[in-house]
């Protein structure tokens, strides 16, 4: 960091400063300018108090240089991360993967119905919830592990790899163990005991961005997985809170460039959550993927008007199929591909 001197900071004020940083076992650089003095702190200071130095006598500002976060920082590793949840669902390559499917396990008839509508348009793996956030406790919550075992046997079926959400610490090694990926709920994204949980267990995850983290907090947050050795994370935007209420969310597909540009981590879109409306889904989706998504993740049921949650934002099995085609066009326009 740099510690910026006030304009009339005394040379006390300034030695104060450099023994201040010297206490923190970091190493100082005065640099005296015609108007003003600023200190740069040499050495790494990401797990010092800023607060400290900022609220020194004569000091204007302390501007942190290197970010918070550190493994999944773009400097610490310049190639991309690639994510396998399975052969044919990598995340991070040429290949844009589309993760389908109903937001909740429902039934075996509806998850098994979804399954060969998701394998019959050509996405890659399987999304479903068998724990669900729900905002009102009366609602449905997921039928649990009962859902991982009709997810299993969709698998099992149709080849396709399953992701399915997490909700707590003690639940991580039951879900981990039927899934291919476990989902991280936006509820839960700076939920930091269970990042700690799903980063202290092999498979990967699909993080979801939380509606009121910021990209800054996002990554903080994405590094209590990373620390804990699994590096496998996948990014999820899938919209933020805002004014606007024409949408559930507002789908913030800026944030796909620019954690491209501060992390090597893959990111994934999910327009389903991203604007809450069926109508909406397919352009959003196409968006996304010419924004640099690195896979998507689209809520599609077998009969969105009797789904038990989220049918309004659900694509028909048709309306997936023809995105597909559709989103294919899109990847090759953008230098990827969608196979
Ligand atoms: C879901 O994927 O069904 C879900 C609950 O998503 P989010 O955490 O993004 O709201
Ligand atoms: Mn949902």
């Amino acid at each position: 960091m740099i510690v910026v001197m006030q304009p009339d900071a005394t040379p006390t004020q300034v030695d104060h400063v450099v023994d201040l940083v010297r206490e923190m076992g970091l190493k100082d650089h005065v640099i005296r300018g015609t108007d003003l003095t600023v200190v740069a702190v040499i050495g790494d200071d990401r797990k010092k108090d800023k607060g400290t130095l900022e609220q020194a006598p004569g000091v204007d500002r302390v501007v942190p240089i290197l970010h918070p976060y550190k493994i999944a920082a773009r400097e610490t590793k310049k190639e991309r991360t690639r994510v396998k949840i399975s052969d044919a669902c990598v995340i991070g390559g040429t290949a844009v993967p589309v993760i389908a499917g109903p937001c909740s396990v429902e039934s075996e008839q509806q998850i098994m119905e979804s399954a060969r509508a998701v394998k019959a348009a050509g996405c890659h793996a399987l999304r479903g919830g068998a724990f669900k956030p729900r905002t009102n406790p009366y609602a449905f919550q997921g039928l649990g592990e009962e859902g991982l075992k009709l997810l299993a046997a969709a698998r099992a079926e149709t080849g396709l790899a399953i992701v399915t959400e997490v909700l707590t610490p003690t639940e991580v090694d039951l879900v981990s163990s039927y899934a291919d990926c476990l989902q991280i709920g936006a509820r839960n994204c700076q939920n930091f005991k269970l990042l700690e949980a799903v980063g202290k267990q092999p498979k990967p995850v699909l993080y979801k961005r939380g509606m009121s983290t910021t990209i800054e907090e996002y990554l903080q947050a994405a590094e209590y997985i990373l620390v804990q050795g699994n590096p496998g994370v996948i990014l999820c935007e899938r919209g933020i809170r805002t004014f606007e209420d024409h949408t559930r969310n507002t789908l913030s597909l800026s944030a796909v460039p620019e954690l491209h540009l501060r992390s090597h981590l893959p990111v994934v879109v999910d327009p389903s959550h991203g604007t809450g409306y069926t109508r909406l889904v397919a352009d959003m989706s196409r968006a996304a993927v010419a924004a640099g998504a690195d896979g998507l993740a689209i809520e599609m049921h077998p009969d969105p008007e009797h789904a038990m949650t989220d049918g309004a934002q659900s694509l028909t099995p048709t309306a997936l199929a023809e995105l597909m085609i559709s989103l294919k066009r899109v990847a090759l326009a953008v230098d990827r591909k969608i196979v």
